[in-house]
Parts: structure tokens; sequence; C-alpha cells
């Protein structure tokens, strides 16, 4: 960082999604995905011990509220998109950390099922892709997505990236087991519209929130007029 850049710092209003989205069946089933939230948690530590305001939509984790977070609990990716067009419009920078659930229950039963009754087969509906629905109403805000594969996640990243109209992809191979789900450190490659592509080494979480941050910061700068 140069002097300049510390005494003038970039401050951001950062929307992020973190954790899992729980898809329920009845009150006491649900449908839902290894995410455990820590890397969507270090974004939002990391950025908010920066000075970014920050909001984090979070799904049903075990994690505490990193200091100076305004923190929103979500169950649903229903609920989920509800809360990002909710507080979309005060944030310049939105990252989608959550592992968002793609399928949910086509019907969802107010008293717990009896075994009895239950059918063996689960009838499911398609939940909305939050990026895509919003993506209309980026207007200059940076969008950063995730992307967790088995395998080289680099070519489903690059599709993602374009599909879902985002400025930086972080993809990563979550078949690996010191990467990904429900530890601490994680091996990511980040993707650009720009066409630029810088896989990382093995970092904590909180560094590679260190390296998503810094990304996002530089490129706010570039875009403020000087
Ligand atoms: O699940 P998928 O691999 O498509 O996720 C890629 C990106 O899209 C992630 O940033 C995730 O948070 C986001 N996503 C979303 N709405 C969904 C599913 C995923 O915004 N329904």
């Amino acid at each position: 960082m140069t002097p300049l850049e510390e005494v003038f710092p970039v401050i951001m209003r950062m929307l992020v999604t973190a954790g899992p989205t729980r898809e329920h069946i009845d009150p006491v089933r649900f449908i839902s995905n290894r995410s455990t939230g820590k890397m969507g948690f270090a974004i939002a530590q990391y950025a908010a011990a920066r000075g970014h305001a920050v909001t984090l939509i979070a799904g049903p984790v075990a994690l505490a509220t990193p200091p100076g977070v305004q923190r929103v609990d979500v169950v649903s990716a229903c609920d989920m998109l509800a809360a990002v067009e909710k507080y979309l419009s005060t944030c310049d920078a939105l990252v989608m950390c959550a592992a968002v659930a793609d399928w949910r229950p086509r019907q969802v039963s107010a008293g717990k099922l009896k075994k009895r009754n239950m059918s063996p087969v689960l009838e499911l509906e398609a939940n909305p892709d939050i990026l895509k629905t919003i993506r209309d109403r980026k207007n200059g805000r940076i969008f950063v997505g995730f992307a967790a594969e088995t395998g080289d996640p680099r070519p489903e990243g690059r599709r993602k990236l374009a599909e879902k109209g985002l400025d930086l992809l972080v993809a990563n191979d979550v078949a690996q087991p010191d990467a990904g789900f429900a530890v601490d450190t994680n091996r990511v490659t980040l993707l650009t519209a720009d066409g630029e592509e810088n896989a990382l080494p093995l970092l904590s979480k909180l560094e590679v929130a260190e390296q998503i941050v810094a990304w996002m910061e530089r490129t706010t700068r570039r875009a403020v007029p000087t």
C-alpha cells in the first residue's frame, strides 16, 4: 500500500452473505449443505477491521458476529434474497459468499410429518438465483461471487463469472481436505471480469479475505475520479 492510500483509505459499504441456507420440509427437517460460514465471516471480520461498514447476512451458522459488523440472520434462500434486496441500495459492494441451496421442497408442512405418512420421494422446486435476480440493479456496484467446485474450478468459475454479471469470482476446489467447507484454510483462484487469473497458495481464510478486500479496494480506487 502506498503512503497516499494509507492517508486516504477507500471506505466501502459492504454487504456480505455467508453460510448455508436451510430449506425446510417441516419444522424439524430440512435440506442444506456443508457450508459453515467461516469464509464469509472472515471477509466481514477483515473488512470491518479495515474500517468498511459491513452488513453480514448470515444463514444458520454457529459463529459469533465479528466486532463492528451489523448482522442479519436468515434461514432460507428466499429469506436471503429478500434481505439482499432490502440492503442492496445502501451498499457499494456485494460479496455473495453464501452457499445458497439450489432447491427447496415444493411443500412445507406446518406440523411435523409423521414417518408413516411421508412419501419416500421429495418433490423440489428451484430457488431463485440471488445474483441473477439483482444483476440489473448493479448500478456500478462491485459484485463478488464464489464457486465451490470439485476438480479444476476455473472453467465453471469463468462461466459463472459471466452468467452472474460478476466483477470477481473466487473459485475453490472443495474436494481438497485443506480447502473449502468447515476448515480454517482455503486455496482459491481469483478470476476477474477483465480476464485476470490469480491462483493463491494455501492461506488462512482471514488471509484470503485480505486478498479479496484488497482487490475490492483497488477496484474502487480506480473507479473514483481523481
Ligand atoms: O451455487 P453456485 O455455484 O451457482 O454459486 C455461485 C455464486 O452464486 C455464489 O456467489 C453464490 O452465493 C451465488 N448464488 C446465488 N443464488 C443462488 C445460488 C448461488 O446468488 N440461488
